[in-house]
């Protein structure tokens, strides 16, 4: 098993800088009876917490850290999105894209929309966030939580973003893109049975087609110079590999950054670069499982791939 009992996830409460700063959170929850430790110097030092005591994370600058079991669903500061509770791993790809404030932004796969609204407070509302999704009931969840958010300066659309034209006026200022596509999931902690989790391979492949398709039409967009490609599943086939085929595609147009080189855990190595790429895993990092690639565009060349 990926991850013995031993091994719980913490409690990670982002700070939604739309609404709020990091100090007033800590504030409030020292208020609410929390004993506030600092910032933590170690994942060690996460991984003791307990009781109602909390840290600030030694990675991420607005992410607070509490014991596995704390509960903040009816919390005022959750309810009135002052906060998101957004496991760590998850704040990684918005972090690493680090849009310029300003930027126009693709949200490819943007539903329920928390990667979206940390881009949002990155970009502190002034930019233009192009989010997409195919499924209704996301968005309707995406919609809501947005407006809680505080998220402006975003358009949201139910569309197949494989049919989202690279070449429209729209989209010719899109200079970031963050990849967020559906996975097997397997890195997600206590979802489902980890024997029920383990998918086919047929339907391994079926996602990886998916995947290298949709991150190909991605680095299609011409204005394109950052993009960030993010699974929640520890298959080599839908992370590693999939990053390895469409950088072959695209030759030389694009290449991968070496994210975040204080991270401990990074990419298997299925290919020569690819500890350039950041895993995480409730044993290595003490966050569910991820994968988070940084792709660049290298050279001048906009072409499609051959
Ligand atoms: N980025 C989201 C967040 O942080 O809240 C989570 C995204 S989830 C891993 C993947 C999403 O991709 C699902 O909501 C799914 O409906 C959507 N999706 C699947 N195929 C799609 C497609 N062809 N175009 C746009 N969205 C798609």
């Amino acid at each position: 098993a990926a991850c013995p009992g031993a091994c719980q996830v913490p409690r990670y409460v982002r700070v939604n800088t739309l609404k709020t700063c990091v100090d007033d959170a800590i504030d409030f929850f020292k208020r609410q009876g929390y004993s506030y430790l600092g910032k933590a110097a170690s994942v060690e030092e996460l991984r003791a917490l307990s009781g109602k005591k909390f840290l600030l994370d030694l990675h991420l600058p607005e992410l607070l850290v509490f014991p596995p079991e704390t509960d903040f669903h009816d919390n005022l500061l959750y309810t009135s999105g002052h906060i998101i509770l957004q496991d760590k791993a998850s704040c990684l790809p918005a972090f690493l894209l680090s849009p310029a404030a300003g930027s126009h932004i693709i949200d490819a796969c943007a539903a329920p929309g928390n990667k979206t609204s940390h881009l949002a407070a990155i970009l502190k509302n002034k930019g233009q966030i192009f989010a997409f999704d195919v499924d209704t009931k996301r968005l309707a969840t995406m919609n809501t939580m947005l407006m809680r958010a505080g998220v402006t300066g975003f358009q949201l659309a139910q569309q197949d973003f494989l049919t989202v034209d690279p070449g429209d006026a729209k989209y010719s200022k899109v200079t970031y893109i963050l990849l967020d596509p559906s996975c097997s999931g397997s890195g997600m902690v206590n979802r489902v049975p980890r024997e029920e989790a383990a998918p086919s391979a047929e339907r391994l492949q079926a996602l990886a087609g998916f995947q290298r398709k949709v991150l190909s039409h991605a680095l299609s967009f011409p204005a394109l110079q950052r993009l960030v490609y993010s699974t929640c599943s520890l298959h080599r086939e839908e992370n590693e590999d999939v990053v390895q085929a469409v950088l072959q595609e695209w030759g030389s147009t694009f290449r991968l950054v070496n994210a975040f080189p204080s991270w401990p855990w990074r990419g298997l190595a299925a290919f020569s670069g690819a500890e350039s790429c950041l895993r995480a895993s409730p044993a290595d990092t003490l966050t569910h499982g991820f994968f988070v690639a940084v792709l660049e565009r290298h050279g001048e060349g906009t072409a499609a791939p051959s």
